[in-house]
């Protein structure tokens, strides 16, 4: 195979003149020393221009980190991966799967964050009433000065529009007096920019603000007593402890993170974001496909995507008595997709495992709305 390949530097400097950048064609050399490990390619300089265009849009440090993890699977499970085709269309194949699964596991975590919200200003509005910001001391004095730094940012990012377009006025008196006005009015507003309502102050909350509310140990417990939001996991057994919800929310924010910044390295799988996301809205007792079918029941089941390494086993598994609908009589056939009743909150995970099946795309829809009592 070594002996079939091209001369990829004579041909990078052959390129040279249409292909002008030196630090992308360094980074296309890089990256097709790790693709042709990978499996066959097509023609040389096609590959080459196609690998060049792609490090416009995707940062080549990033693009060889995936390269990295998809050798590594490569390796480890030779006989599972086999690319016969083409080994660069493998790579922006995992690239665009992970865009797809990217999409899912935000969605389903933004709800999640939601009902978070959502039952944190009910559960302070219940004890403290719906102006909970103002109590002194309620609210976790981080989350306070990281708010009045947001405010001030926006005072600062006012003041500079209003002098720059001042200065683009020209030196008209007038208009300089009100600038000063507006700048003057800017500032001493700004201290009421905090929201003395309980439900404004939660849609203000990062998801790290967010997270600090249950990180802080005052709150977990006493008269918040936010500990009791979460419930036993299968519904029996002890609540989860405030370290364990945190982990799981340190879990989630990573993974959202990396998707909010599209940084598809290092980690391309979904599945610990997955089962940190179901333990999460299970401890809230609702289950993470009832939450995301919550808003579209039909496509609540995209969620086994989420399994990655473990959908194509899994699927095999179910198809053992042929690939069709589990529906009696059903014979609609392809989409056949693998219909969760609920999510894995850990791996394997045997009853969710257990009370999967294979179902068409009409009778996914309709499983669905009958979890929904929808008609
Ligand atoms: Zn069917």
């Amino acid at each position: 195979m070594a002996s079939e390949l091209p001369n990829w530097q004579e041909l990078s400097d052959r390129l040279a003149s249409t292909l002008p950048s030196t630090s992308y064609r360094a980074a296309t050399l890089q990256i097709l020393e790790k693709v042709t490990q990978l499996g066959p390619m097509g023609d040389p300089e096609r590959e080459f221009r196609r690998i060049y265009r792609f490090l416009h849009y995707n940062e080549p440090s990033r693009v060889i980190q995936v390269l990295d993890e998809l050798l590594k699977a490569h390796t480890e499970r030779r006989e599972h991966l086999q690319i016969r085709n083409n080994a660069w269309k493998y790579v922006v194949r995992a690239f665009d799967s992970w865009v797809g699964r990217a999409r899912i596991f935000y969605l389903a975590v933004g709800i999640v964050e939601g009902a978070l919200r959502s039952r944190l200003n009910e559960r302070l509005t219940a004890v403290y009433g719906p102006t909970w910001p103002t109590q002194a001391g309620l609210v976790p004095s981080s989350v306070v000065a990281k708010l009045k730094e947001e405010a001030d940012a926006t005072v600062i990012a006012t003041i500079h529009r209003i002098v720059e377009e001042t200065q683009s006025a020209g030196a008209d008196p007038e208009r300089q007096v009100s600038a000063f006005d507006a700048i003057a009015k800017a500032i001493s507003t700004r201290d009421t920019e905090l929201p003395s309502n309980g439900e404004e102050f939660c849609r203000r909350l990062s998801f790290s603000d967010l997270r600090t509310f249950f990180q802080s140990k005052r709150l977990w417990g006493s008269a918040a007593n936010l500990g009791s939001l979460f419930r036993p996991l299968m519904g029996h057994g002890d609540p989860p402890l405030r370290g364990a919800v945190d982990e799981a929310l340190k879990t989630i924010h990573e993974v959202r993170n990396e998707i909010a910044h599209y940084r598809p390295s290092g980690k391309l799988s979904f599945l610990n974001g997955l089962l940190a996301t179901a333990k999460l809205a299970r401890w809230l007792e609702v289950d993470l496909q009832d939450f995301y079918s919550a808003v579209d029941t039909k496509f609540s089941t995209e969620l086994s995507h989420l399994l990655e390494s473990h959908y194509p086993p899994l699927r095999s598994r179910l198809a053992n008595g042929g690939a069709t609908c589990a529906t009696d009589g059903c014979a609609l056939g392809d989409p056949i997709d693998i219909l969760l009743q609920r999510a894995p909150t850990s791996w394997p995970d045997e009853d969710a495992v257990r009370d999967a099946s294979l179902g068409c795309a009409y009778h996914r829809v309709k499983v669905r709305e009958a979890a929904h009592g929808v008609v």
